[in-house]
């Protein structure tokens, strides 16, 4: 990190802004990718994979579908949907935008019962209540500050059952100074790899295994995304 006298990228976050911005999006797929929902189904198989490939590491995860999981930032329910409801009994939601948030109530899901709570609010003033045995929070914790996160990751660590996990699964910053980078578009952070894990280190967290998402088409010219698996310190 650079100490270049600027404000760090972080300190230019704002939640109204934020909130804002995606109240302007359409409450589809289209919107929840920034205009890319091509990458959808790749994104989702890419999870799958990664899920399956944690739980060969942690044997003490429940076999067969795991009780109760959340999805973090979770916009209209995309993975959730495409993903989550797959691998949990049932699955909590947690999204500040009450119109996606809305999608996500009105859903078949919330019927049948496979969507459990979910939490209109922010990552930053969500406490947990419950145990969790996965905890996934896609394209959203650039939303936080660097300290917002660290603590929100702590209350994560309280949140996990016995053999829980947190995921988190980013873009990654390609600054070619390796900083941060401020997008004022939706008011968010792209993170390097470098911050996430000192960030995560400082919750007390172990990164058990990350990988970097593959397969998108590289025309996109998007970011790189990583997955970061997350276990307490022992
Ligand atoms: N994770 C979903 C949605 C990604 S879009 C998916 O992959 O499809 C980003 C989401 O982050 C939006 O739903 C937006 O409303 C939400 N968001 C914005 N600020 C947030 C905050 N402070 N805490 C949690 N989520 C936030």
């Amino acid at each position: 990190m650079a100490d270049d006298g600027l404000p760090a990228p972080d300190s230019h976050i704002d939640h109204a802004s934020s909130i804002r911005y995606w109240n302007s999006v359409s409450p589809n797929v289209n919107g929840m990718l920034g205009g890319f929902p091509q990458v959808s189904r790749i994104d989702l198989r890419g999870s799958a994979n990664f899920l399956a490939k944690l739980r060969r590491l942690l044997p003490g995860m429940p076999a067969g579908k795991l009780p109760l999981g959340v999805d973090c930032g979770a916009g209209i329910g995309r993975v959730t949907e495409g993903f989550l409801s797959n691998v949990c009994e049932v699955v909590d939601v947690v999204e500040p935008v009450e119109k996606f948030a809305n999608v996500v109530l009105n859903g078949p899901l919330k019927k049948e019962g496979k969507v459990g709570d979910v939490y209109m609010t922010g990552l930053e003033s969500w406490n947990p209540d419950k145990k969790y045995d996965l905890i996934w929070n896609q394209w959203c914790v650039g939303h936080l500050t660097d300290a917002q996160l660290v603590e929100y990751i702590k209350r994560c660590k309280e949140a996990l059952s016995d053999s829980g996990v947190v995921v988190v699964k980013e873009n990654i910053s390609t600054d070619s100074m390796g900083e941060d980078i401020y997008d004022e578009v939706d008011s968010s952070v792209t993170r390097t790899d470098h911050k996430f894990r000192a960030l995560f280190k400082e919750a007390g967290m172990n990164l058990i295994k990350t990988e970097e998402q593959l397969g998108f088409p590289k025309s996109l010219g998007l970011f790189p995304v990583r997955f970061y698996a997350l276990r307490p310190e022992t």
